[in-house]
């Protein structure tokens, strides 16, 4: 199996809430080829699937949304934690497929430690995408990497933003060829957020760009500390940024972070980029800066 191009997505075939008896069956059915790593990928292609089966005491499963502990640095003896965990190999293939919106198949295990796990065996939970990632001490006292997961609907799907693969080469009169489709981060905008924006007239507080759309001038409101659990950041204006989507990017996915005094670090060299914008009327806690660098304090080599 091991020449085989990654597969991300649905099987065709396989139903959500099928059970495996063993990961030998799992990696066979093509779910999840590892029959040992509870993360298929690598970083330059992405992570397709995981397997959930209790090995992390700081899991959290809440059904729809998982907050996943990344892998690494155990002690094989005693399964603790004895080391910090890098963003590397599985870890970095889950940051990419955040990065890159890529659905990841789910399966928990019935040894997981959660009110969601299958009565047997291992049991496939259907499609997740990886929403956010960050660093923090876990239980053990080390750094650990932490992944978002939040199951892909597909009542209420979010709008599709990415193509991948080459455009169809249709026929005339063939039916359109089907198209992989992912979805990428997710751009929530709040009333505080419409407002930062209007103070900053959409401009970037980064780059000072104000992107003209036929819509209207266009810019995103970034919460520094994330909305929604673990981080529950407030929506105040004090924790939201008026930013291009690129530099929303950047903020998002750990790429910048910004000190108590407002300079602008490429987090990974370590160089300052430069000062925030301000503007008068919009000022900002140093509380969530600081929260934000700690997110992504781990991403330095
Ligand atoms: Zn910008």
């Amino acid at each position: 199996m091991s020449g085989d191009r990654r597969h991300f997505g649905a099987i065709p075939g396989l139903i959500v809430g099928a059970i495996f008896d063993s990961r030998r069956q799992l990696s066979a059915a093509g779910v999840h080829r590892p029959t040992m790593a509870g993360i298929s990928g690598v970083p330059h292609e992405g992570a397709d699937s995981i397997v959930l089966s209790g090995g992390y005491e700081d899991d959290e499963d809440l059904g729809d949304v998982i907050i996943y502990t990344g892998h690494g640095g155990n002690d094989p003896e005693s399964k603790r934690q004895v080391a910090d965990l890098p963003l590397t190999r599985g870890n970095l293939a889950l940051a990419r497929s955040c990065a890159e919106g890529l659905p990841i198949r789910v399966v928990r295990g019935a040894r997981l430690d959660s009110p969601y796990r299958p009565p047997v065996g291992y049991r496939y939970d259907g499609l997740y995408r990886v929403e956010s990632y960050w660093a923090e001490t876990g239980r053990s006292g080390h750094l650990v990497w932490r992944f978002r997961l939040v199951r892909d609907d597909p009542v209420a799907p979010a709008p599709p933003t990415l193509t991948t693969g080459q455009p169809p080469q249709a026929e005339p009169g063939a039916p359109a060829p089907r198209q992989e489709v992912t979805t990428q981060r997710l751009v929530r905008s709040t009333r505080v957020a419409q407002r930062v924006k209007e103070l900053h007239d959409h401009r970037c507080q980064v780059c000072g760009v104000r992107l003209e759309t036929a819509a209207g001038p266009y810019a995103e409101g970034a919460h520094v500390r994330p909305l929604g659990r673990p981080h529950d950041g407030p929506d105040r204006e004090d924790n939201v940024l008026c930013l291009c989507p690129n530099h929303h990017a950047l903020l998002d996915l750990g790429g910048i972070t910004i000190t108590d005094d407002l300079t602008i670090m490429d987090t990974a060299a370590g160089i300052p980029l430069g000062q925030l914008r301000l503007v008068p009327g919009h000022r900002l806690d140093p509380a969530h800066l600081a929260y934000h660098r700690g997110l992504f304090s781990g991403t330095k080599a």
